[in-house]
């Protein structure tokens, strides 16, 4: 899915984890956490990355990133190969390329003040002066709704959501092209999410920033992404523009994900599918379409053939046999 324009463009990507048996110690088998994912992100854009817990989207982040070494595909960041780079030059798309962590308590270290917390990446990169590097942390804290002050004090001084405004800080701090949100408030109370995401919306605006959004909830994404990728079981099964997702989705997945969200208003109903089972293992994935245990609409050629992740309308991406019939 090529886009000449892209920041980053995604191509195959594979991350298989090897599972070790025996005496020798060799891999009897491999789970398939991310099994050929391609995607393209446009400089600005958001795209949201969703999927239930153990469907690889978290991974595939982290690939992206070289925080787990890929086991196949290929990652384009401005046109530089990611996968294959020099660790010098890894260092350098390091500094564009940033992640804000899903648990803010765990991803901060609670022996350093929040000041060198943050400055720690503008260290590593060798990026100003100690006095530049003090006033460009206190200019940060005040972006992400900190107080300046706060430089001084260490993590568990902080909320939860005071934490993730200082992941996103450490991130912002670089002043990255792209960065990859792995669930960023899904840690957080519902109250507090919303505060966040506005936050990470009114940065973007303001900054030009690039998001990767990644998060097990669909009404998380829908607030803030342009366009949606739903994950099953390693692969990207829909892809299109937020709207056009929630007006026509095109695999039975995405659309019992969207019936699962709440609707505020109590004069409306929206019927629930409840999906039978749980997600198979992604050490042997079902044959066919991976869905097809689960799938309402499940038939024969389901079981035996595996669906292409094809474009079905403008801008529209399933891998679904009966992609029309869906919204039907
Ligand atoms: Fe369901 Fe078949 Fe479509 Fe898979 S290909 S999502 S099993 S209808």
């Amino acid at each position: 899915m090529y886009m000449s324009d892209a920041l980053l463009e995604v191509n195959n990507l594979v991350k298989y984890f090897p599972i070790k048996g025996g005496v020798m110690r060799r891999t009897v088998a491999n789970v398939r956490a991310v099994d050929g994912v391609s995607f393209a992100l446009q400089k600005g854009e958001t795209l949201g990355l969703v999927g239930e817990s153990g469907c690889g989207k978290t991974t595939t982040g982290r690939v992206i990133l070289r925080l787990e070494e890929a086991t196949g595909g290929e990652v384009l960041f401005e046109g530089s190969d990611v996968l294959n780079v020099s660790r010098r030059r890894l260092k350098g798309l390091r500094r564009d390329m940033q992640i804000i962590f899903q648990d803010p308590y765990a991803s901060l270290d609670p022996r350093i003040t929040v000041g060198e917390s943050i400055a720690e990446g503008l260290v590593i990169h060798g990026i100003g002066t100690a006095q530049e590097r003090r006033d460009r942390v206190r200019e940060v804290l005040g972006r992400v709704g900190l107080h300046p002050t706060h430089v001084q004090r260490f993590p568990h001084e902080f909320s939860g959501g005071q934490r993730q405004r200082i992941g996103i800080a450490r991130a912002l701090v670089m002043e990255p092209k792209l960065i990859i949100c792995d669930e960023p408030v899904s840690a957080l109370d519902v109250s507090v999410q919303s505060q966040v995401l506005n936050l990470l919306r009114n940065l973007q605006q303001e900054f030009g920033l690039t998001f990767l959004f990644i998060a097990h909830d669909l009404s998380v994404v829908e607030h803030i992404s342009r366009r949606v990728g739903v994950m099953y079981l390693g692969k990207i099964v829909e892809l299109t523009e937020r709207a056009e997702l929630f007006r026509r989705p095109m695999h039975p997945y995405t659309k019992a994900l969207i019936s699962a969200i709440p609707i505020p208003d109590p004069t409306v109903r929206r019927e629930r599918i409840i999906l039978k089972g749980d997600v198979p293992s992604p050490i042997n994935p079902p044959s066919g379409c991976r869905f097809h245990p689960r799938c309402w609409m499940a038939r024969e050629i389901c079981r035996e053939v595996e669906p292409a992740f094809e474009k079905k309308a403008s801008g529209h991406w399933s891998a679904c046999h009966f992609a029309d019939e869906v919204s039907g």
